[in-house]
């Protein structure tokens, strides 16, 4: 697998309905075996992702960041089902009395199942991200999580 770089990138952003500006957090994990791939993957991470988090002001997300998070929410779940269907050909295979496939057998299920819970969770941005968006210099009203947030971030985390 490999080490696995983790951290918050700040995220500026303007609202599309009512203009406000404002930032959030968004935790990006990108891959560090190989330095060139990953100066360009972080690059990317930076300049390009988005996360579901609506507007602290008027509580409207932007036609970019749902049309993101709509394909991050379909690719996780055909993945799972994926694996799931994957796992029933194992199975058919296994029964016939090939070992290597009862490995298979576990590992699908569980991966499979792994990405419809990753996927369940994206679905639920919209709700959990309600209050994830910070207006620049009202950090004060920021929810306690985002607080911490904020603060690990300011440290250089
Ligand atoms: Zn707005």
């Amino acid at each position: 697998m490999g080490q696995v770089w983790k951290g918050d990138v700040r995220r500026s952003t303007q609202c599309t309905s009512c203009g406000t500006g404002y930032y959030y957090f968004d935790l990006v994990e990108v891959r560090e075996d190989d330095p060139v791939r990953f100066e360009s993957a972080m690059r990317r991470a930076i300049d390009f992702g988005t996360d579901l988090v609506p507007c602290p002001r008027c509580g409207k997300a932007s036609a970019t960041m749902w049309a993101d998070w709509r394909k991050k929410v379909v690719k996780k779940f055909a993945i799972g089902i994926g694996m799931l269907i994957g796992f029933a050909v194992v199975m058919a295979i296994a029964m016939n009395g090939a070992p290597f496939f009862y490995i298979l057998a576990i590992i699908l299920p569980l991966a499979g199942l792994g990405y419809l819970i990753w996927g369940a969770v994206m679905l639920l941005k919209p709700v959990t991200n309600k209050r994830a968006g910070i207006v620049p210099g009202e950090e004060a009203s920021a929810p306690p999580s985002v607080q911490a947030r904020i603060a690990a971030f300011d440290k250089g985390e």
